[in-house]
């Protein structure tokens, strides 16, 4: 087989010739899988990342992420070339944002319903965007074993977080990661996010269905949530329905109602719905789906669906733009040593704000 010539072992003895590798390599009798295992990211041409994805090579999906999220200037280049090609191949999914606060049920949640979708003959990626992995590179989703039965799927794909760099740093590479994703057949994209505020908003500019998760109790039922999250929301889902807590659930969803009643929704022609739901139960996981599916139906035809798909576009330019311009004003070796003594005055009164800022911005185009 010809891809045997470009499989390198990763371990040869001392003073192994050319012949150990080739004796090794192609007398065994390989799967797919543990072959693509064996490439190193570096073997791999465009061509290899563009057939692997296309074709849903799980492994050369996996690095043609891991290649997307590298953050070593080396492999930009390869990275939007490989994206590039991919890019026609992308688009044609439903990309679903779940948020909600740490404990209100999403992994569970998704869980079930990644299942319940892939039963119905749909291939789904789930996505983790953890922004608390960009600020103490630990993480508040992803420390616990989640979702264990969608990852034993051939036809789910789960992805966490990347980690490292900037939220701006992340959300680009989720973005990326949806067209590669997209590329390689899955038509449901999940992208779930923990709910603390900032993100949210970041998530909602990726996808074309925002889903708020929540849960009653704590006498607060607003729980942290944002009333920003609350007017994102394309529907609100109260889980953990079941048992004791079902008649409280039920209660919320009334109070919530009454609350939603004085928002404007953010979709025309879409009143957003609240429901309540079991993601341990499986009650209500198949309505929260048909209510997407109605709302995709709603806003294709009248061509919000695609409009938004468009302003999302734009948006992510000057969001690019603006991480790009951080990036160059706060790596510039000037700003680096003037910053400091400038904050410094600042901070001693000796300067307005808006003084540091322009002292700061006209060293930053000096040449
Ligand atoms: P996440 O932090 O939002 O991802 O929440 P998890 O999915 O990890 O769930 C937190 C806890 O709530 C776990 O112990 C789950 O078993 C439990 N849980 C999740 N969904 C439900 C539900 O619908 N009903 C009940 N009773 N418990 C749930």
């Amino acid at each position: 087989m010809q891809e045997n010539e470009n499989i390198k072992p990763d371990w040869t003895p001392k003073n192994a010739g050319k012949e150990f590798a080739v004796r090794v390599v192609k007398g065994t009798n390989q799967s797919n899988t543990v072959k693509s295992k064996i490439v190193k990211s570096n073997d791999l041409s465009i061509d290899d990342y563009i057939k692997g994805v296309l074709n849903n090579n799980r492994t050369i999906l996996a690095k043609t992420i891991t290649l997307i999220e590298s953050n070593s200037e080396k492999h930009f280049d390869l990275a939007h070339k490989v994206l590039q090609k991919l890019l026609p191949h992308a688009g044609n999914s439903i990309r679903v944002g779940i948020t909600g606060v740490p404990g209100a049920g999403k992994s569970t949640f998704i869980e079930i319903l990644g299942m319940y979708l892939i039963g119905k003959g749909h291939k789904v990626a789930v996505l983790t965007i953890d922004p608390s992995s960009t600020v103490t590179r630990g993480s508040i989703l992803g420390d616990k074993t989640r979702m264990e039965n969608l990852s034993r799927e051939p036809n789910c794909f789960i992805r966490p977080s990347p980690s490292g760099g900037t939220l701006g740093g992340v959300t680009r590479k989720s973005r990326e990661t949806i067209i590669v994703c997209e590329a390689a057949g899955y038509d449901i994209i999940l992208v779930e996010t923990v709910g603390v505020g900032q993100n949210e908003v970041t998530v909602r500019s990726m996808v074309d269905f925002f889903l708020l998760l929540m849960i009653t109790g704590a006498g607060d039922e607003l729980q942290g949530i944002k009333k920003g999250v609350i007017e994102i929301a394309d529907a609100l889902l109260i889980n953990k329905a079941d048992g004791a807590n079902e008649k409280k659930a039920e209660i919320a969803k009334t109070d919530f109602a009454m609350a939603l009643h004085y928002l404007t929704p953010s979709t025309q022609g879409w009143t957003v719905p609240i429901e309540t739901c079991s993601a341990i139960t499986g009650r209500g996981i198949k309505e929260a789906w048909d209510n997407i599916e109605k709302f995709v139906a709603l806003t294709k035809n009248s061509n919000i669906f695609e409009q938004r798909r468009k302003e999302q576009l734009v948006e992510w330019v000057h969001k690019l733009i603006e991480e790009e311009l951080r990036n160059q004003f706060y790596n510039n070796p000037n700003i680096k040593s003037e910053l400091p003594v400038i904050e410094n005055e600042l901070i001693n009164g000796n300067i307005l704000s808006i003084e540091a800022a322009k002292k700061l911005l006209s060293i930053f185009s000096k040449k």
